[in-house]
């Protein structure tokens, strides 16, 4: 039994979709321009930036007068009422279960926010577990996090597949926890030199089609 390894946020979860949906509204309730979107969202940067360095910007760039904390909770309430798991990706986790992958999600990111997110789309119901970078003090690309994924599942880290949209944290993961990998693309060119993703596709259903063909 072949261990599937997974990032949550945009590969399970459109993370990136909830934020760009909340940031548009949020613009347009303040009264700034169109094109601010754009500065918006490399300020989140996909959310590699904490939620606090995105609401000082906020705050820095708009004179704002809330108050960062208030901000920062608004800016994780709108991604949770957002964020919906594709009935299609459910789909393809149930068949790679019945074929017997044993799909596991491997996330950096804060527990209390990561957890509601697998509960609250109904993800955690098509996963035999999750591993949160917070949880295990370990940040995805440091191999020690598959390897600890890998021991909830009581399984060999050997034949694994990660599938992810992060070149560092999620491809350069596996290259060093030296594990094959799918990168979700997402519009991007693979820049990187020092290591490469074993294939690439373009979501994740795709993505989990092409580890089960490898078997
Ligand atoms: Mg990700």
């Amino acid at each position: 039994m072949p261990l599937l390894l997974l990032s949550l946020d945009d590969t399970l979860l459109d993370r990136a979709g909830a934020f760009r949906a909340w940031a548009a509204e949020f613009l347009g309730q303040i009264g700034a321009p169109e094109y601010d979107l754009e500065w918006l969202l490399s300020i989140d940067a996909d959310g590699m930036n904490s939620t606090w360095d995105v609401a000082e910007g906020l705050r820095g760039r708009y004179g704002l007068r809330y108050s960062a904390l208030d901000l920062v909770e608004e800016i994780r309430q709108a991604i949770m009422d957002r964020i919906r798991l594709d009935p299609l990706t459910a789909c393809a986790l149930a068949i790679a279960e019945d074929s017997g992958w044993v799909p596991v999600v491997v996330t950096n990111g804060e527990s209390r926010q990561q957890e509601e997110k697998l509960r609250k789309t109904g993800l955690d119901r098509y996963l035999a577990d999750w591993v949160i970078s917070e949880e295990v003090g370990v940040r995805k690309p440091n191999p020690r996090i598959f390897a600890i994924a890998a021991e909830r599942a009581r399984m060999r880290l050997t034949n694994a597949w990660m599938i992810g949209d992060s070149p560092e944290a999620d491809i350069g993961g596996a290259d060093a926890a030296d594990i094959r990998s799918v990168w979700l693309h997402r519009s991007r060119s693979w820049i990187e030199t020092r290591y490469a993703p074993t294939r690439t596709a373009d979501g994740v259903i795709a993505a989990i089609a092409e580890a089960m063909a490898s078997r």
